[in-house]
């Protein structure tokens, strides 16, 4: 059967490529420590199990839910935004729960994306915002995140003929995969610089409460006029360790929430109503999880930048998030010396040109790695150094 030309255009997604290689080398025997995937190794903590497992019995939630989530769901973000962030949002008109970030980071293209439109999308980035744009039939322009720019976008870089073409600016902080932060000022000049073309702005926001040192995170809505012109994805999958629940939300614009809605009406019959009492229970219930998760990804970072210097590979402590993001050594590109690892001492990162062109130089290590294999795969890595030599290509 012959496949849409757009199915046939899409490439495998990245990490399934990553899994399938480590799942060959593991078929012949060989244990793989992987820093690949970034996906929470906790387990979801028991209090929100404790509610998902009580409403799950009730015949209620057993029937469609609402494809615009429970109202007390969207009444618990809402509240959550106000005491996390100072924000307050309309919970009807302003907050729509998603079947994870990832389903509405997706699906907002075909809102607001038309043949022949264009996104503006950072670069290096998480694949689904340029992919969204071009199954809706729109092209990607990439901004690229350079480090001497603390991997913040260039926007005055970007031309008239672009902007022109541009409906939608995707913007992603705490940073997949670079780790670098934002703050307040840059997103007051994206919501300026968004308002003056009028371009839709798209904040992924889902390692908002993943910060160290007592960082503290900062919300797009936070901006002047950040609810006129954008919106902010959420999720409880790194938040609260429920990747597996498929659960997050979109907030922000009133117009670009209605237009999303009425998208997934059509596509979609809502989240399963106990996962989102799981998620009020989550959002409303005690918080000690997060400075819990924190001080353990929090002593894993220090641990991986430790070993990854020690063996030559250049790091910027990162402040947020789920990830290392480290120079490669010279003579290797990314994918020589992913590879490279992974034959030599079993070890698993992500090339970083596998999230752009500008990622290239770069390799991405996960922070949720459980502390033994965290352990093993960082003495692999330093017994690497001593292997280097012979094998170093130039
Ligand atoms: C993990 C991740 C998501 C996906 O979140 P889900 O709610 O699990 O779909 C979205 N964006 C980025 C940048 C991520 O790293």
């Amino acid at each position: 059967m012959k496949v849409s030309q757009r199915i046939e255009k899409l490439k495998p997604y990245l990490f399934v490529e990553i899994t399938q290689k480590i799942a060959e080398k593991q078929a012949k025997g060989e244990e793989i420590i992987s820093f690949a995937i970034g996906d929470p190794d906790i387990p979801t903590p028991p209090h929100i199990l404790d509610r998902l497992c009580r409403e799950a019995q009730d015949p209620a939630n057993h029937r469609y839910p609402e494809s615009a989530g429970l109202p007390e769901l969207c009444q618990a973000i809402a509240r959550w935004y106000q005491s996390r962030f100072g924000v307050s949002l309309d919970p009807e008109t302003e907050v729509l729960p998603l079947i994870g970030a990832k389903e509405g980071i997706g699906h907002i293209a075909f809102c607001y994306i038309d043949p022949g439109d264009t996104a503006l999308v950072p670069d290096p980035a998480y694949p689904v915002y340029s992919i969204s744009t071009m199954l809706a039939g729109g092209t990607p322009y990439y901004m690229a995140l350079r480090e001497q720019n603390g991997f913040l976008p260039d926007l005055s870089s970007i031309r008239d003929y672009t902007l022109q073409r541009a409906r939608l600016l995707w913007i992603n902080y705490p940073n997949n995969p670079t780790g670098a932060v934002a703050e307040l000022d840059f997103f007051n000049r994206v919501v300026e610089f968004a308002s003056r073309y009028d371009i839709a702005v798209c904040h992924d926001f889902p390692y908002s409460e993943v910060a160290f040192d007592g960082y503290q995170t900062v919300s797009l809505m936070q901006a002047d006029g950040a609810r006129d012109i954008g919106v902010e994805f959420h999720s409880l999958s790194k938040s609260y360790n429920m990747t597996g629940w498929r659960i997050g939300m979109v907030v922000g614009n009133a117009g670009m929430v209605d237009a999303l809605r009425r998208l997934k009406s059509n596509l979609d019959s809502g989240i399963p109503q106990a996962i989102q009492y799981a998620a009020i229970e989550a959002l409303t219930g005690p918080q000690d999880c997060i400075a819990e998760h924190n001080a353990i990804y929090q002593r894993r970072r220090d641990l991986i930048t430790e070993v990854l210097a020690s063996v030559g590979l250049e790091v910027t402590i990162p402040k947020a998030g789920l990830y290392v993001w480290a120079r490669v050594p010279e003579g290797y590109d990314s994918v020589d010396f992913t590879a490279n690892l992974l034959d030599q001492v079993g070890v698993a990162v992500t090339p970083g040109v596998g999230y752009g062109r500008s990622g290239e130089g770069y390799v991405r290590l996960s922070l949720t790695i459980p502390d033994a294999a965290l352990v093993k795969g960082l003495s692999r890595l330093s017994g690497w150094r001593n292997t280097r030599r012979l094998t170093l290509k130039k």
